[in-house]
């Protein structure tokens, strides 16, 4: 048995489906560092030329560039997909991952994404996981803020020195 998928046209998008993926992978790619792959969204169909063994959510071919993500889910499921998809971009543009096996890069990918709504609980509606993602970026924003004025100040502001960039340049 294998079941066939195709890619979704633009047009034959849901918008609600688009923004949403959009943002999830935005969010959890600032986690990751890496660049946002391109979000894909396919459906299952008879002539559809993307064969799998087993139903599939999604799936993030080599080199990660790219996620797909079935059309379709709920919205919860969605950003779920997202996320574990966007994790599987990272692991293909991570050396140290890449020839890691399946089975080993499934399990972390799940434990990311269940690790990636921290204490966030949610019920599933769009709105509401706009919301819970807008706050994780906020949150990662604030903390990589904070780290890196920690790390400016730890060499940069002393006391009786002169307040300037690049530290400890003679001025003449
Ligand atoms: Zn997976």
């Amino acid at each position: 048995m294998t079941y066939q998928y195709r890619i979704l046209s633009q047009s034959e998008e849901i918008q609600s489906e688009r923004s949403l993926a959009e943002f999830a992978a935005q969010v959890c790619c600032l986690q990751l560092r890496i660049d946002k792959p391109m979000v894909r969204f396919i459906d299952e169909r008879a002539d559809g030329f993307i064969n799998f063994k087993s139903r599939v959510d999604g799936y993030c071919p080599p080199p990660g560039k790219e996620i797909f993500i079935r059309s379709g889910l709920s919205p919860a499921a969605l950003v779920n997909t997202a996320v574990h998809e966007c994790r599987h971009a990272w692991q293909w543009q991570t050396a140290a991952w890449r020839n890691k096996d399946e089975s080993f890069c499934e399990g972390d990918a799940k434990t990311f994404t269940h690790e990636f709504w921290a204490d966030h609980s949610r019920s599933g509606y769009h709105a509401e996981l706009m919301g819970i993602l807008g706050d994780i970026k906020v949150e990662l924003v604030k903390s990589r803020f904070s780290h890196r004025q920690a790390e400016i100040q730890k060499f940069w502001i002393k006391p009786g020195q002169v307040n300037c960039w690049p530290p400890n340049v003679e001025f003449s």
